[in-house]
C-alpha cells in the first residue's frame, strides 16, 4: 500500500517510524483510533536502530538524583522484559572497581542498592578481585579491588519498532515508510486540518486530513515545530559503536567500564553473535539528513577506553568488523558538557500539533502516553492509559514442538502473531553464518515487512549487516536467490540493490580509520 491508497480522513497522523513513533502508533491502535504513521527514510532508520540496545533503568541517571527517572525507566524495564519475551531479554552486567579511579565500592553499594530497591527485588551482588580475574583474566588487574554485578535487559532496537508497528497495522492502523511529511496544514482559528507528504516510491505529493498530528521525529522535531521554549533547542549529540567478531571475547555479559581519558562509563557488550563496544557523546555538527559516520577519533577514544580496561585482550581496530553510529535527541539550555545533558523528554502542544522528542528507547510507552494524552481533546473516545501489552503469545495451536524452545520464543518475541508465518512458510531456522539471525527471517521479512532497498532488510529487518564481515558481501548471491520470489526485483535491479547496499555499507557502517 503506498499514500495515494489510503482514505483522505485520519484520526491521528504520527510523523516519525522510531520507537517514539511507533509507540505511539501502537498505541493510538490499540485504542482503537484509525492512526497514520509516515516515515521519511525506513522504519527504524534514525536513531532507533543505532542505540546500545540496551532496556535499562539508567545508574547514571541515579548519580545525578533522579530517582523517579530511574524507577520509571527500571519499571519499564520489567514490563518490558515481561510483554516481549525473546525480543527483550535479561542482561547481566559487571563493573570492575579500582582503589584508584572510578567509582568507589561504597559509593557503587548504596547506588546499586537504591536500583534494586526501585526494581523492588535484589538485583546486584559483588564479586571478589579474584572471582573477578578468574572470570575475565583479560581485564586489568593493577588497582582492582572487586566487581559488582548487576541486571537489566538487552533488545533488538529496530526490531522492537518493527514489532510495534506491525501489532499496530493488524489492529487497524496504517504505517508507511519512505514519506516524508513536508507540511502541517490549519484551519482559520489555527487549528491542525491536515498533512502534506511526499511519497518517494510513487513521486505523489498528497495531503491527507487530519485533526492532530504527533511529531515524533526525534533529532528532527524542530524542523516541524520549533522549540516554544526560548534558549531550549535540540543538540544533537553522536554515539558510536563498533562492532567485532564474538570470537575476540566469549562474553555472556557487558563490561561496563569507566574510561580513564574522561571518567564517562563505556561497555563492551554481546549481540547477535558479536561484541559490540560504545559509546561516545560528542556534538553531531554535520546535516541531520545524511547518515551519521564513527569518526578515527571517535574510534581511537574507543579502543584506547577497551584496551586500558581489558590490556590481556590485546585488540586493535583492525578487528573491528563495522561500525554504526545514532544521534542522540536531547534538548539542551546551557549546554553542560554532552554526558551531563538531561536525557528526559519533552512534549510541545500547539492546537492539534503535539511534539513529543528526547527521553530512552526504554520509556517509549511513556512517551507514546504522554503525548496522546496532550492530543487527547482532538481525537474521538475517552482518555485511557492502559499498559502495555502484546496481546500475541505462542500460538498454543501451532505444531511446532520440534523447534528448541529459544527460536520459537526469539520468533515470537519478534514477530508476534507473524511468527507461525515464519515457522509454517519458511523452514531454514538455520541461523545465517555466525549470527543468531535466522534464514527465515530473511524471506519473511522481504516478503512481508515493506523493504524498498536492500538496506532495509539487511540493515534494520536482519540485520547482518552489521555482523558478517564486509557487510555479508559473501552471503549475498544466497539472499538474492532466497529473497527473489518475494521481491519484484529482476536480475538488474538486484545488481543495482547490491552494489548500492556494498557502497552505502563501505561509507557509513564500515570499521572506521582511527
Ligand atoms: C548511541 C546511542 C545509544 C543509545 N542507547 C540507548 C540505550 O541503550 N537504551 C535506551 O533506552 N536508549 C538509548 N538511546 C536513546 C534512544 O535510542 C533514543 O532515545 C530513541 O531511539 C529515539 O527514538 P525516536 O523515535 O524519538 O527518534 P528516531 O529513532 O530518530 O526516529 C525519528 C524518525 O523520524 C523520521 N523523520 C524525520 N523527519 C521526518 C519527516 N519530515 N517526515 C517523516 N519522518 C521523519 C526520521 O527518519 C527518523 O526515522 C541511545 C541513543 C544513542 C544515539
Amino acid at each position: 500500500m503506498r499514500l495515494t491508497d489510503t482514505d483522505s480522513q485520519f484520526d491521528l497522523v504520527v510523523i516519525g517510524g522510531g520507537v517514539t513513533g511507533a509507540g505511539v502508533f501502537h498505541e493510538a491502535a490499540e485504542r482503537g483510533l484509525a492512526p497514520l504513521l509516515l516515515e521519511a527514510n525506513d522504519f527504524a532508520w534514525g536513531t532507533s536502530s543505532r542505540s546500545s540496545k540496551m532496556v535499562h533503568g539508567g545508574l547514571r541517571y541515579l548519580k545525578q538524583g533522579k530517582f523517579l527517572l530511574t524507577r520509571t525507566a527500571v519499571l519499564e524495564r520489567e514490563r518490558l522484559l515481561q510483554t516481549y519475551p525473546g525480543l527483550v531479554t535479561p542482561l547481566d552486567f559487571l563493573m570492575p572497581l579500582y582503589g584508584d579511579y572510578g567509582p568507589s565500592k561504597a559509593a557503587m553499594k548504596i547506588g546499586l542498592s537504591i536500583y534494586s530497591f526501585l526494581a523492588g527485588q535484589r538485583q546486584h551482588q559483588m564479586t571478589a578481585r579474584e572471582q573477578t580475574l578468574d572470570l575475565f583474566p583479560q581485564i586489568r588487574a593493577d588497582g582492582l579491588v572487586s566487581s559488582v554485578g548487576f541486571k537489566d535487559a538487552q533488545v533488538d532496537d529496530a526490531r522492537l519498532v518493527l514489532r510495534l508497528i506491525n501489532d499496530g497495522c493488524r489492529r487497524g492502523g496504517t504505517a508507511l515508510n519512505y514519506t516524508r511529511v513536508t507540511g502541517i496544514e490549519r484551519d482559520k482559528k489555527g487549528r491542525v486540518a491536515a498533512v502534506t507528504a511526499f511519497d518517494a516510491a510513487t513521486g505523489h505529493q498528497i495531503e491527507r486530513k487530519t485533526k492532530a498530528v504527533i511529531n515524533a521525529t526525534g533529532a528532527w522535531a524542530e524542523h516541524l515545530h520549533p522549540s516554544p521554549v526560548k534558549g531550549f533547542h535540540m543538540r544533537p549529540l553522536r554515539g558510536s559503536h563498533l562492532i567485532f567478531p564474538g570470537d575476540i571475547l566469549p562474553l555472556d555479559r557487558v563490561i561496563s567500564f569507566i574510561h580513564p581519558r574522561d571518567l564517562r562509563a563505556v561497555f563492551i557488550f554481546p549481540w547477535n553473535g558479536c561484541n559490540i563496544l560504545g559509546t561516545t557523546d560528542v556534538d553531531h555538527e554535520d546535516a541531520l539528513d545524511k547518515e551519521p559516520v564513527v569518526t578515527g577519533e571517535e574510534a581511537a577514544y574507543l579502543m584506547e577506553g577497551v584496551n586500558f580496561i581489558l590490556p590481556g585482550l590485546d585488540i586493535s581496530l583492525k578487528a573491528c568488523i563495522s561500525s554504526i553510529a545514532g544521534i542522540r535527541p536531547v534538548l539542551s539550555k546551557k549546554r553542560k558538557k554532552a554526558s551531563k545533558e538531561s536525557r528526559e523528554h519533552v512534549v510541545w502542544e500547539d492546537k492539534g500539533l503535539v511534539t513529543v522528542t528526547g527521553g530512552k528507547l526504554t520509556t517509549f510507552h511513556l512517551l507514546a502516553l504522554d503525548a496522546l494524552n496532550a492530543v487527547q481533546k482532538y481525537l474521538p473516545g475517552p482518555k485511557e492509559n492502559k499498559p502495555l501489552v502484546a496481546k500475541e503469545k505462542p500460538d498454543r495451536r501451532d505444531d511446532f514442538s520440534h523447534i528448541s524452545p529459544t527460536v520459537r520464543q526469539r520468533l515470537y518475541g519478534r514477530y508476534g502473531k507473524a511468527a507461525a508465518d515464519v515457522l509454517t512458510h519458511q523452514a531454514d531456522l538455520t541461523p545465517i553464518g555466525t549470527t543468531s539471525s535466522l534464514w527465515a527471517e530473511l524471506s519473511h521479512a522481504a516478503a512481508h515487512e515493506k523493504i524498498h532497498t536492500l538496506s532495509d532488510l539487511l540493515l534494520r529487518r536482519v540485520r547482518i549487516g552489521l555482523f558478517l564481515p564486509q557487510g555479508g558481501k559473501a552471503w549475498l548471491d544466497e539472499v538474492e536467490t532466497l529473497c527473489t520470489p518475494f521481491l519484484a526485483w529482476d536480475k538488474s535491479r538486484w545488481a543495482a540493490e547490491k552494489k548500492g547496499y556494498l557502497d552505502l555499507w563501505q561509507k557509513f557502517y564500515s570499521p572506521p580509520i582511527a
